[in-house]
């Protein structure tokens, strides 16, 4: 049976009372069979000691909880009183929806009532409407439906308008949608994201959360008041702003999952031991012994008190809570830095949503003890978060779940469980929190073995900030483990050990101290040369955005700059950076590298990095759109500026020009001729050009290509995209965006048989080089340079030290001759 018929809807209907209108809408839903006629005195009851008035012209009569067996169906009535009825404190009810509940199915209507008292016509289009059948979609709770009112039935015109297809790896989780929620806030206008037909408000995290956002999704910001088209070009500035972030997070989770694939333990128990396979979360090997964070569970009875003492014990503890979280920021910034503390900034946020707390006062209203209101509304959310298809953002429900237990530990006056260490212990849990984990005391933990999870959990992540192996997914025997007995945790395969031996436990020690010494070394050594053991010499360089990048990276033992990413100055602000602007970061550039090599890249955008101020065209592919060198051939606004920047630059230190993107001889042909002509116009020195090999078509055309330029450096990342097919941030495609297939490797041998034919130089600036088999494939294939990000520059090095040319030539045959990126990795 429906909860919600044109049958109980009464239209413009002539009530002098309160009373009157509460009869009414129980008569209705007598005479629909949904209750028995006595329920209709339990709806006059509840009004006695409780205000049933909602909002906006809305009160929502029900009966008293112990009448509930003279509900047939959980039903609902409609009465339209449209010059409205007095209801309590001066408060005028125009629209009297009348629910018998037998459990909690008529939260969702309430959901959408509160929804729409947030519009200013959601409630009058209800109350002025003569169709009745309008108001039972609106508000029907019909699975096939729509979650909100389909947008014919509400138009909401909005003033500005923008849509984007949303480029995150990941989705839109908390911390991209804190920062959406904080844009949000700055405007007075009323804001919404619509997906499809759903939308939620930007101003509520939750709502957008809810929304399930996925990467390759196109979503529309809109809105409406004052400020609207500033509100609107804001959004869409953070939004944007932060895909090169969410980019790079996905980019180091992938090399994390592919590197878990290859490595083999560097220890494994002699003696028995009962082992359990998890996800590897973060790298390490660690002893401890096992302690059990059993995490919150709060037994919630439901005592209903006084309604407005309620809601204000509720407004009081989520204050409280909102305190609490601040103070925890501040001090995460200080022990760990910005973006770590930025997650308490997000739960913040959830906490402010403010449809969470309506939903939960309109469950006390309902009759409901605040404890359990509060509870009831997080565990609905909770759960719509689960059921996202995304695990990504399903997993956000350990965030929401974490600042809700705050809130309920303050409503019902108990201290949050602390954990107490005396020793070096394996945390077990079932899910450790956010805080749960930045308020352990550091000193005595030594791994995290956790049963639920996942790899990109804020857990996960925190733990590879802090150092800590992890092992995620563990299952629950884990949870079963008696505590106190000796484990080991091997985070870089996924493992936990229980129930280890001394001798073991002797040995796992071991390796621990010589892992600890070998990074010792690698740190000691890290200026050698990548030199083999018969004197073959690679140059090792980095891949960088700025001169304070280059500074560290060259105290990291990189000896040159292979890549200098300059789209990043160009990101996060409203207008391009002018020539003089460019001009002096690239000569602090060539400042800092005091005569080592720096390579400098033109402007690589499109493709995943946009730049909205630049307005270009929305593409259905724009990674096989204007990006790269075919934007700047049609911006020759922007490519002179950065020629004539670059140029004037070089008078301050070698500089090397390279392109991105190129796919056609042409392209080059003219470039070289745009750089002749900007190196006239500021008079500076000849510039030795380069091209990035990145596009098949150029791999396999490098011997034509070569006499044109005088170097080539190969973007693995972009060779493998569009060698194998795959986009290199597709959420389940991206590990087959292997650089290591023989297909890319071939592509490359190609490209460094050419050059030397030319005596052209080639390097290799994509992932694939600060890989140590990538490197010691890529060596033995002849390149010249290899340049990675600084942190794997010294592990590199050393593995390039540890072999003889031969023998890595002798590897780089067999990779050719391989079937498969896996069969590479076996070799
Ligand atoms: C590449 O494609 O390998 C590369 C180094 O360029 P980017 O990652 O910036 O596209
Ligand atoms: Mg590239």
């Amino acid at each position: 049976m429906e909860t919600i018929t044109t049958a109980c809807i009464a239209l413009n209907a002539s009530v002098q009372s309160k009373e009157e209108a509460i009869r009414l809408a129980g008569r209705l839903l007598a005479d629909a069979g949904y209750i028995d006629p006595g329920y209709i005195a339990s709806l006059e009851k509840r009004e006695e000691v409780a205000n049933t008035f909602l909002g906006a012209g809305v009160a929502i009569p029900h009966g008293m909880i112990e009448d509930r067996h003279l509900i047939h169906h959980t039903g609902v009535a409609v009465v339209q009183v449209r010059d409205g009825v007095a209801w309590k404190d001066g408060e005028h009810a125009k629209l009297i929806v009348a629910i018998a509940a037998q459990s909690d199915e008529h939260i969702t209507l309430l959901r959408r009532l509160t929804r729409l008292m947030q519009r200013p016509d959601g409630i009058d289009m209800l109350v002025t409407t003569d169709d009745a059948e309008l108001i039972v979609s609106t508000l029907a709770d019909t699975p096939a439906q729509p979650p909100f009112p389909a947008p014919e039935a509400l138009a909401w015109p909005s003033d500005a308008e923008q849509s984007w297809s949303v480029d995150y790896p990941n989705g839109l989780h908390a911390r991209p949608a804190t920062r959406w929620v904080e844009t949000a806030k700055r405007f007075a206008s009323e804001i919404r994201i619509y997906k499809g037909h759903e939308f939620a408000d930007a101003k509520a995290l939750t709502g957008l959360l809810s929304l399930g956002v996925t990467r390759g999704d196109e979503i529309r910001i809109a809105a409406r008041g004052s400020e609207a088209r500033r509100a609107v070009e804001a959004l869409l500035e953070t939004i944007q702003s932060l895909s090169a972030d969410e980019r790079a997070d996905a980019e180091r989770a992938r090399r994390n999952a592919l590197a878990s694939r290859r490595e083999a333990p560097e220890w494994t128990p002699a003696g028995e031991a009962q082992t359990l396979y998890g996800l590897p979360a973060s790298p390490g090997l660690a002893t401890g012994i096992l302690v059990h964070h059993a995490g919150h569970r709060f037994d919630v009875e439901d005592q209903p008190g006084d309604v407005v003492r309620d809601g204000e014990a509720l407004e009081a503890a989520v204050l409280a809570v909102a305190a609490e979280l601040e103070k925890l920021e501040a001090e995460t910034k200080v022990r760990l830095g910005a973006s770590e503390a930025a997650i308490f900034a997000a739960h913040r946020e959830l906490l402010a949503d403010a449809d969470l707390l309506r939903q939960a006062v309109v469950t006390i209203l309902h009759g409901h003890g605040p404890a359990w209101a509060w509870k009831k509304t997080l565990g609905t959310r909770i759960e719509a978060l689960q059921k996202l298809k995304d695990p990504l953002l399903a997993a956000r429900a350990t965030d929401l779940r974490d600042v809700g237990d705050r809130v309920l530990a303050k409503l019902l006056g108990v201290e949050r469980q602390q954990l107490v260490l005396t020793a070096p212990s394996i945390l077990v849990a079932e899910d450790l929190t956010p805080s749960d984990t930045l308020q352990l005391d550091m000193r005595y933990v030594a791994a995290l073995a956790i049963s639920g999870g996942g790899p990109t959990s804020h857990t996960a992540i925190l733990a590879r900030t802090l150092g800590l192996p992890a092992v995620v997914a563990a299952g629950t025997a884990l949870l079963a483990a008696p505590a106190g007995r000796p484990a080991v945790v091997d985070g870089s395969v996924g493992a936990v050990y229980l129930d280890v031996s001394a001798n073991d436990l002797n040995g796992a020690e071991a390796v621990i101290a010589k892992q600890h010494a070998a990074r010792e070394a690698l740190r000691e050594s890290r200026h050698l040369p990548a030199t083999t053991l018969d004197g073959h010499t690679v140059e090792i360089a980095a891949n960088v955005a700025n001169a304070a990048q280059a500074a560290s990276a060259i105290e990291a033992g990189a000896e040159g700059v292979g890549l200098m990413r300059t789209e990043f100055l160009f990101l996060e602000r409203d207008s391009a950076p002018g020539e003089e602007e460019q001009y002096r970061v690239y000569r602090e550039m060539a400042e800092t590298m005091a005569g080592r090599t720096l390579i400098i890249r033109t402007l690589d955008i499109g493709g995943d990095k946009q730049v909205p101020y630049l307005n270009l065209p929305h593409e259905e592919n724009p990674f096989l759109g204007v990006r790269g060198a075919r934007l700047l051939l049609t911006r020759q606004d922007l490519l002179y500026t950065q020629l004539r920047a670059l140029y004037r630059a070089a008078a301050h230190g070698p500089i090397k020009i390279m392109f991105p993107m190129v796919t056609h001889i042409a392209e080059i042909e003219a470039l070289r001729e745009h750089c002749e002509r900007a190196r006239e116009q500021v008079g500076g020195p000849k510039l030795a050009i380069g091209i990035m090999v990145e596009v098949p078509a150029v791999a396999v055309m490098a011997d034509r290509f070569a006499p044109l330029v005088d170097f080539f450096s190969v973007g693995t990342n972009d060779l493998t995209q569009y060698t194998l097919a795959v986009d290199r941030q597709h959420p389940e495609l991206a590990a087959q965006a292997d650089s290591l297939h023989p297909a890319v490797l071939g592509l490359i041998a190609n490209t460094v048989a050419a050059a030397k034919k030319y005596g052209t130089w080639v390097g290799v600036c994509g992932g694939l080089a600060g890989d140590p088999l990538g490197a010691r494939i890529l060596t033995g294939l002849g390149v010249d340079e290899l340049s990675m990000s600084a942190q794997d520059v010294a592990a590199v090095k050393a593995e390039l030290r540890k072999t003889s040319f031969a023998e890595i030539q002798a590897l780089a045959r067999r990779a050719l001759a391989a079937r498969n990126a896996d069969e590479v990795r076996s070799l």
